[in-house]
Formats: C-alpha cells, structure tokens, sequence
C-alpha cells in the first residue's frame, strides 16, 4: 500500500530539492526502440529518440541543475495564438479519474514535467524508450519552461501519436495562492510555448514534404502541487481547460521498484489516472513503469490517454486537488517563494 505520508516525503524531497528516493540504479536492459520511427517521429532516427547511448551523455539527461538565480525570461511569445473551444459542463470539477462502461479496462500514464524558475530539471529517457518498447500511450503534463529547456525532448512527445500533453504551468505556481494575474500568465506562457514547438515541429515536417502534425491545443490542465480549489478550478474550467488530477499515486511507496509497481497494479481501476514524473524526479520511475506495464497488461488493463479516457466515460470530479486524502497537499502553500514558482520577485507581490 501506498502511505500517504512516504508519498508526501518522497514528493517534497524531489520538489524542493530535485533529490531522489533512488532505490538502486536500474539495469541498462531497458528496451530501445526496434522499429523504424513512423509517422512525425520520422523526424528523429531511433538514436536520436532513445536514451543517449553515451552513459554520460545519459546522466547528464536525468540532472537536475539547480541556477544561481532564478529564471524568470518569458518565453518568445507571451499568450497562446490558438483559442480553447468552451469546456463541456460534463468536464468542469476537478477529476480524479473516469467512469467507463463495463468491460473497458483502460487507465491513463501521467507523466508530470514539472520545473520551477530556481532550477533546469531532467527527461527520463529510459521511462520514454520503456513506453515505446510496450507501445503504451500516456498524458505528459509539461511546464512551459521545462518545454524550452527541452524542446527536442517536447517536440518528440508531441510528435509521438501514443502521447499527448497538457499543461503544467509555466514554473510550477501553486495556483491555490497565487492572485488571479499570476495564474493567468503561467497558464499563457505555457501554452505560448506550446504552439511554438508545435510551429517548430510543423516546420520541420513540411520541410521533409511530411504533413502538418495534426496536434490541438493545449486543453487538459494538472495542477502544481495539485493545489487550486473552487475558484481556481472555474478559472482554469473557463479558460477552456480540463482539471486532470489523480485518483492512484504512482511514486512514493515503499520496497523497491517491483513492489512499487505491484503496489499501482493493485491500486488502479477501471478509469484510473496514474501520477508519476518524467523529469527524472524522483530518479528510478522508469524502473517502476518498466515493471508495472506487464503487471497491467497481465490484469487485463490496455493504456489510453486521458483525452481517450474522457472521450469514452464520465469524469469523476471533486471541488479540489489532493495527493490521497483532501487537504493532504496544503503544505506546499508556504513552502517555496514566488507562490510555488520560486520567482523571487513575485514573493514580493505576495
Ligand atoms: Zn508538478
């Protein structure tokens, strides 16, 4: 069983600190990628696509740098071109996970990208090559500026058909304390980021005589910290974006990676959405998702993304985020500077 106090242990080390529980470096034996990339990953051999092969090359991936100071330029362009349809009413809340009809046995892979101003974080590629290795689809919930510190990484989710992402804000505020301005540029500036990559990655097609990626906007939301409450859920409802928390904890257990991964199997149901992170924080997911796609796949469970999940079923929504019981979350609200972000000349705002 996943405690809830080793969850929020685990998480707080990672987010302050970029440290990791760590439980014994994995085996190089993940999967890379047999096949020849299809569709827009043509746009990347499957070297390019794969951990690095240079051990330090791989390492330096999964770092986390910490800055001297904090980063707070704004990205290329400031507000999202694209404008969001109106979120259905069905779609409003916060939701946990997804009502399927019987017999559907499907659970969404989250996968948080989180970064805040006062550090640069990794990109798990070996959690990636195990998700391609097992053709398995999953929702990555990225922050803009982890988007420009990665944009190669970021345009090859994109272009993978078997993801999607969503945004995480652009330095992780928790939007629970942050005014109402502050929430509404992290939301903008990382859906601006977005589109540029998206422009990027079309650019790049076009010039292979590819067609365009075919990718929407930005339209599912994952709160930091998972931290909001009412008003900021009909904000986020009302600028278009679906809430997409979680209903089964995926990191933060305890024993080691296979039990951690037996420990989701048992947790999920039909539905469920699945947190965990692929910025190499905490540092061994990879070995924990490695074991536990054959564990659900021996259940009879299939992977979706979180925008099949909501295509097929009803949400299951509450008034606000929580790790695994409400209010569980409320200590990130006087943890870091810059509501959450670490933006240091927003603390002064405060
Ligand atoms: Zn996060």
């Amino acid at each position: 069983m996943i405690t809830r106090s080793a969850t929020l242990a685990a998480l707080l080390l990672c987010v302050a600190f970029g440290l990791s529980p760590a439980l014994g470096a994995g085996p190089d034996n993940i999967s890379r990628i047999a096949s020849a990339p299809s569709g827009p990953l043509a746009l990347w051999t499957p070297d390019q696509l794969a951990e690095p092969r240079n051990a330090a090359q791989a390492k330096a991936e999964r770092s986390i740098r910490q800055l001297a100071a904090p980063d707070n330029n704004a990205p290329a362009r400031l507000a999202p071109v694209e404008p969001l349809p109106t979120l259905p009413e069905a779609r409003h809340g916060v939701i946990r996970r997804v009502l399927l009809s019987s017999g559907d046995k499907r659970v969404a892979l989250t996968f948080d990208l989180c970064e805040r101003s006062v550090h640069v974080t990794g990109y798990d590629a070996r959690l990636v090559d195990a998700l391609r290795a097992a053709n398995a689809k999953a929702t990555f919930f990225a922050g803009g500026k982890w988007l420009r510190s990665h944009p190669e990484r970021g345009m090859q989710l994109m272009a993978d058909r078997r993801f999607e992402l969503g945004n995480h804000a652009w330095t992780h505020a928790n939007m629970a304390v942050a005014p109402a301005e502050f929430r509404k540029w992290q939301l903008d500036w990382t859906s601006a980021q977005y589109e540029l990559l998206r422009d990027e990655l079309n650019r790049r097609l076009a010039a292979r005589g590819m067609a365009a990626s075919n990718l929407g906007p930005f339209n599912l939301f994952r709160l930091p910290f998972g931290r909001g409450g009412a008003e900021v859920t009909r904000f986020l409802n009302g600028q278009g974006f679906a809430v997409i928390q979680w209903d089964v904890v995926g990191e933060g257990g305890t024993g080691n990676a296979q039990a951690r991964a037996q420990a989701i199997a048992d947790a999920v149901r039909p539905g469920s959405i699945v947190l965990l992170h692929a910025n190499a924080m905490p540092k061994d997911t990879a070995e924990v998702v490695r074991r536990l796609l054959p564990l659900l796949a021996r259940k009879g469970y299939a992977t979706a993304t979180v925008s099949e999940l909501l295509a097929a079923g009803r949400p299951e929504v509450v008034e606000d985020g929580y790790f695994t019981l409400p209010g569980d979350n409320r200590i990130y609200d006087d943890m870091f500077a810059g509501y959450g972000s670490g933006e240091r000349r927003a603390a002064g705002r405060k």
